[in-house]
């Protein structure tokens, strides 16, 4: 029997985003973005209609996944920043948030997509050329000769993520556990090719945060499983490491490769169990002394090896082998079918226990320079710690993008007020001639700079959440912000400090309110010989990309011609 579905007609929608609907989508998708940017961000809470794990965050990497939408430009959107974020690691709510305001702004100023994505595309160029600039004004050679800028910059990413609810002690106490880890991943020696280490992280729920710490070598869960008195004893170094990946269960299935003979009438059991006891054995006569087995070990192994002083872990799991061998130069035994082979055999220099609340820990040391750490991450309970945990890998990852290119931007809103400066500076002082190489009129020209910079602005305004007014200053082009409470007349007696802490406010300095009209200016650069540190910073890199990304999203956006929804499958297809 075959059952007939008529087609139905494919729905089209010419110039989408003329299309009022498809518009408040992206202007309500901006608005929720946008309230959880930067420290005082509100948390969003993600969990399905069905119950199960709810997730409290303000993160773009968890919660752009959980937003679905049947709208193909939302998803645009979310694919292209989830992409950006898999890459860097940050910045992925300012990428997204000045997509969805360039492409409103281009929507409200009237002028032609063509003309708004050209526009759009040079002054891209403007801001990239600025930013790599020697004298830029909004960044920041990294300075690794001490542990303050690596400490900022790490800060400023932790404490824009309200939802691991740290104090400014924590957040400091992290911010300097996870410079600390990123140096311990440089190998330090070692000539030829470097190969970076890598920081494994352990989570201990239900402790306090100032408990966390970060070590050198390698620390395993062994809650349970080890007597600690036995670790104590065997601190004769170096000791040496066994290691396999295959089960050591003794079931059949679980042995790998390889053909085991079984005469008739012998318990099958039994043979198999002999067979491991042998490798024990073995594992005694060469003096191992740690035992570690990816999978399950056998109990009666277990006991053997025990009761000649051995130290046994199992279940280690996949995430842990790669580090393990690493560190101790072991070579992961496969197969059971042979003698263990004297190159699998690691080496540790020490073991130790540690105790973190009711988690016992291993401690290897690694015989020599290893660039492996770990960082016991401790948080009062699983949603926060969670989500520190995803913060402190994030972190990681930009401090690593730092030996890409060993600079940083001003945080707290500055580099966006200052790059708008720039631009409607450098933008104004070539009207005519770049007008005419854009094929557009001078006015254009100048709506489309004001859109961009407009853009610019409102991310930095985006940081404020409880009712505050933004400001830009005169001379430098930096973010200000003013509470409620406080009438924007007093700006002249304002002392306080900018966004990224680097400038001053005094009675000769001139504000105006962000997103005013104010007479173009060049932006100066703070002074380097200034003794005063920014006290907010964001991954150049990782900000850079997000520029980039923002703007050609937003103009992939404008660029869409016509939309061709199927029955159950979205096309867009652009302009020609
Ligand atoms: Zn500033």
């Amino acid at each position: 029997m075959s059952r007939h579905v008529k087609k139905s007609p494919s729905l089209c929608t010419d110039r989408p985003l003329d299309n009022a609907d498809i518009c408040n989508k992206l202007s309500l998708l901006r608005q929720l973005l946008a309230s959880c940017f930067g420290p005082t961000g509100r948390l969003k809470q993600v969990h399905n209609s069905i119950g199960g794990c709810v997730v409290t965050t303000s993160t773009s990497s968890v919660l752009l996944p959980a937003i679905s939408s049947a709208q193909p430009f939302v998803n645009l959107i979310k694919s292209s920043i989830l992409n950006h974020v898999s890459r860097f690691s940050d910045c992925g709510l300012f990428a997204a948030t000045l997509c969805l305001a360039l492409v409103e702004r281009a929507k409200q100023s009237g002028l032609g997509g063509n003309v708004a994505i050209g526009l759009n595309k040079h002054l891209l160029g403007l801001c990239v050329s600025y930013l790599q600039r020697e004298d830029c004004g909004c960044k920041v050679k990294l300075d690794f000769g001490s542990s303050q800028h690596l400490v900022t910059l790490a800060r400023s990413i932790i404490s824009s993520k309200p939802a691991c609810v740290l104090t400014e002690q924590e957040t400091l106490h992290i911010s300097k556990l996870a410079s600390q880890a990123f140096l311990l991943t440089l190998p330090c020696a070692n000539p030829g090719t470097v190969t970076l280490g890598r920081t494994v992280t352990a989570s201990v729920e239900g402790h306090s945060v100032l408990a966390s710490a970060v070590f050198p070598g390698l620390l395993l869960d062994v809650t349970g499983a080890l007597c600690p008195h036995k670790a104590e004893s065997l601190n004769s170094s170096p000791m040496c490491v066994v290691l396999f990946s295959a089960s050591l269960a003794g079931d059949l299935p679980e042995l790998g490769d390889g053909i085991v003979e079984v005469p008739s009438g012998v318990d099958t059991d039994s043979q198999i169990l002999d067979q491991l006891l042998e490798l024990g054995k073995q594992a005694v006569k060469d003096e191992v002394k740690l035992f570690v087995c990816q999978k399950v070990i056998h109990p009666v192994i277990q006991q053997y090896l025990r009761s000649q002083g051995i130290i046994v872990i199992e279940r280690l799991g996949v995430t842990l082998m790669e580090p393990l061998i690493q560190l101790t130069g072991a070579q992961p035994v496969a197969t059971l079918h042979s003698t263990l082979p004297a190159k699998a055999y690691g080496k540790v220099r020490d073991l130790s226990i540690r105790q973190f609340g009711s988690k016992t820990m291993l401690h290897l040391h690694p015989p020599g320079e290893s660039a492996i750490c770990t960082m016991v991450l401790c948080h009062r309970n699983e949603t926060m710690l969670s989500e520190l945990k995803v913060v402190c890998q994030k972190t990681e990852n930009v401090l690593r993008l730092t030996l890409r290119e060993p600079s940083a931007l001003l945080g707290g809103g500055c580099t966006e007020t200052h790059l708008a400066a720039y631009v409607r500076h450098k933008s104004m002082n070539e009207v005519t001639e770049t007008a005419a190489v854009l094929g557009c009129s001078q006015s254009e020209y100048l709506l489309g700079v004001e859109g961009f910079c407009h853009s610019l602005e409102s991310v930095a305004k985006a940081l404020e959440h409880n009712g505050g007014n933004s400001f830009i200053d005169l001379t430098h082009a930096h973010h200000w912000t003013l509470r409620a409470d406080v009438m924007s007349g007093c700006m002249e007696d304002m002392t306080g400090l900018c966004g990224c802490g680097l400038v001053e406010g005094s009675p000769s300095r001139k504000w105006t309110c962000l997103n005013s009209k104010y007479t173009e200016f060049s932006p100066a650069s703070p002074s380097r010989d200034s003794p005063v540190q920014p006290r907010v910073l964001d991954s150049f890199t990782a900000k850079l990309n997000a520029l980039q990304v923002a703007v050609e999203t937003a103009n992939l956006a404008l660029d869409v011609f016509l939309l061709v929804t199927f029955l159950n499958v979205s096309m867009v297809i652009d302009s020609g």
